[in-house]
């Protein structure tokens, strides 16, 4: 039987808050790198789909200018044409070029028809891409303001680590060794939180219920009890 008093248990109450709000912090602090990684993918993200959208354009135009010296290179061919009728002999051969400049026009209308379709294709995708363009901006300040503060977050998170960690070592030194030894081993048991409180019989650490034989020793305090099922080191507390 270990002894205890009811300061010790509370001594072992705060250690364990302590170990608590320890175990929250590191949790953050491991967390920050992905959500900062989180914070650039989401960036790239967009920005990699604008670039891709800006290639799609910039095929386009190419695609555009390209119809666009078809329709010149068929003007030229109307107006060689126009300048050999002229000097043209027979009947036969004036309508063949008058044929074909009257194909070279129809093909002509359909390109441009083509091109103007295009043309408003491409209005309404650079509009897009200029709107995208300034909301990555936008975003890029935002992602440097919630870097900067997960920055600010996190130095402030180490600060209270560091001062939690010397009031552990401050506190858990003034602890009788041998409880300190049992609260570390049901520590280890319990995923962290080795001490329980018991309310109306229950224990608070695994809601099983006590045996009654146990009450008169948990209420005097006098000597360090264990819950038997979850093994928690357990201590009496009034029911609200
Ligand atoms: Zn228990």
């Amino acid at each position: 039987m270990v002894s205890v008093t009811k300061a010790q248990i509370n001594t072992l109450i705060e250690l364990q808050n302590i170990d608590l709000e320890t175990t929250r912090i590191r949790l953050f602090l491991g967390n920050i790198p992905l959500r900062i990684n989180q914070l650039e993918a989401r960036l790239n993200e967009f920005e990699q789909a604008i670039i891709e959208k800006e290639l799609i354009i910039s095929e386009l135009k190419k695609e555009y200018r390209s119809l666009e010296s078809d329709v010149q290179m068929n003007q030229d061919r109307i107006r060689k044409n126009n300048e050999r009728l002229v000097s043209i002999k027979t009947n036969k051969e004036y309508h063949a070029i008058l044929r074909e400049n009257e194909e070279l026009n129809r093909k002509n209308s359909g390109v441009e028809d083509e091109m103007l379709k295009k043309l408003d294709f491409l209005d309404e995708e650079e509009k897009l891409v200029l709107e995208s363009r300034s909301e990555l901006e936008k975003m890029k300040r935002q992602t440097i303001e919630e870097r900067e503060s997960l920055n600010k977050e996190e130095e402030k998170e180490k600060k209270k680590l560091d001062s939690l960690l010397s009031s552990w070592e401050e506190i858990s030194s003034k602890v009788d060794p041998e409880v300190m030894k049992r609260f570390n081993l049901a520590k280890g048991q319990t995923n962290g939180n080795g001490v329980a409180a018991v309310v109306d019989s229950v224990c608070q650490g695994c809601n099983m219920n006590i045996p009654p034989q146990r009450y008169n020793e948990l209420q005097r305090c006098n000597s360090l009890e264990f819950c038997p099922w979850c093994h928690r080191i357990i201590y009496w507390q009034e029911s609200k």
